[in-house]
């Protein structure tokens, strides 16, 4: 019988959760992910919170190339890669990824966080160090709590501070930085040229998560590092299917023939758990076809981030400036943000407000994400929404300062 003495702790960890409005509510759909979705309120909101930037998620010939691929190579591989988990279309995907990416090779993951838990224990040891931006994604985190190196953290896009870190480290045999290429909560790209400068100077590797990039962001949806033309300097690309690529699963390492072959020998997530499903893989083989073919729904994104960004900013909303699909709109009081993503969904808009502590305090927002799915005419709905609620909360054209004072509690 369970003890209370486990489950008390954890009720009142609950129980705080829900006092401080940080416990997470589960919105379910009752339809396909999509430019807009079905809830139970409306089979019709308008959605601008889910990282299907290319609007590939229910994509139909995206469904059509899993049935085949379900007909051609069935259900599951019921086995690790190494025993008797890797057909043909698995090494076929490792090859084109990291042709995609201009790398020696590439390795497939059940996710992009299991390929940053297994990442950084296989390339350093004790004698080494990994130097991460401060707000580097989770499994970023959770990977380098894995391994030996001695650690350093340098502040959120800090170059001075990153500059010290790698003096600081010296001492160390080897050295890695790593850092997201875009951050999710404010769509900021990370300036990957000075980086890569440091880390010549210094001698370190450059390894970038890319799951907010990849197949959208930079020429030929190249990512990050082809947005900033460094791609022969970033060493390491992590990155994840489950969000451009179709938004089902998996994820991947593209590197140096080295790193990719020791990861395959020795990496734990990728030899202790499950191939990924055949239907993923013959499905984002179909995905890189499709991006190699054309630039349509970059552009297509492109123009609708632009366009939202432009609209928002003349009807008075404080935007957090950019060029990526990640839209935060300020509003720095956590109770307004809510209240206003609230409004929204009445007004059939799908948002989600962040507050303290995904985000720092006084800096609630609404982060909006757009995707080629979205038509004109979702986006004149969308906006019209934000011009009506903006109004009727009376923050238009408000600044921070009279945003804080006015709604201070
Ligand atoms: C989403 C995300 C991940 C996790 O990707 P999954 O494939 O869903 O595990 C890892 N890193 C970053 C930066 C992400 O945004």
């Amino acid at each position: 019988m369970l003890n209370s003495r486990f489950t008390q702790p954890l009720t009142d960890r609950l129980e705080t959760a829900r006092s401080q409005g940080t416990y997470k509510h589960e919105r379910l759909l009752t339809g396909p992910q999509g430019s807009s979705v079905s809830v139970r309120e409306s089979d019709a909101v308008i959605n601008l919170c889910a990282n299907n930037y290319l609007g590939l998620s229910n994509a139909p010939r995206l469904v059509k190339a899993a049935k085949r691929t379900l007909d051609s190579h069935g259900f599951g591989m019921s086995s690790v890669r190494f025993i008797c988990g890797t057909q043909e279309i698995h090494r076929e995907l490792e090859r084109r990824i990291a042709a995609f990416l201009g790398k020696d090779d590439a390795i497939l993951y059940s996710s992009c966080f299991d390929a940053n838990g297994g990442l950084f224990e296989v390339i350093l040891g004790n004698d080494d160090a990994i130097i991460s931006d401060q707000l580097n994604h989770a499994s970023i985190i959770d990977g380098i709590r894995l391994c030996k190196a001695k650690r350093f953290r340098y502040a959120h896009l800090d170059m001075a501070d990153l500059e010290e870190a790698l003096v600081h480290s010296r001492k160390c045999q080897r050295k890695a930085i790593v850092t997201d290429g875009v951050f999710s909560m404010d769509g900021e790209v990370a300036p990957l040229p000075e980086i890569c400068d440091l880390a010549e100077a210094h001698s370190a590797l450059v390894i970038v998560d890319d799951s907010h990039s990849t197949g959208f962001f930079g020429p030929g949806g190249r990512g990050t590092a082809a947005f900033h033309d460094v791609e022969k300097r970033v060493d390491v690309i992590t990155s994840t299917f489950g969000k451009a690529l179709g938004g089902a699963s998996g994820g991947f390492t593209a590197g140096p023939q080295a790193i990719i072959d020791s990861l395959r020998q020795f990496s734990r997530p990728y030899l202790f758990s499950n191939s990924l499903a055949p239907a993923i893989v013959g499905t984002t083989l179909a995905v890189l076809d499709l991006l190699e073919g054309s630039g349509e729904l970059r552009q297509r994104l492109d123009d609708n981030q632009k366009r939202f960004r432009r609209e928002l900013t003349a009807l008075g909303f404080n935007l957090v400036p950019g060029d990526h699909p990640i839209v935060p709109i300020m509003l720095y009081n956590a109770r307004l943000a809510e209240d206003i993503a609230n409004d929204l969904l009445t007004e059939q808009v799908y948002v989600i407000a962040f507050s303290y502590p995904v985000v720092p305090h006084g800096e609630a927002r609404i982060r909006v994400q757009l995707s080629a799915a979205h038509s004109d005419e979702q986006l004149d709905r969308a906006i019209a929404a934000f011009e009506k609620v903006g109004g009727q909360h009376g923050i238009l054209g408000l600044g921070r300062e009279e945003i804080m004072e006015r709604f201070a509690v």
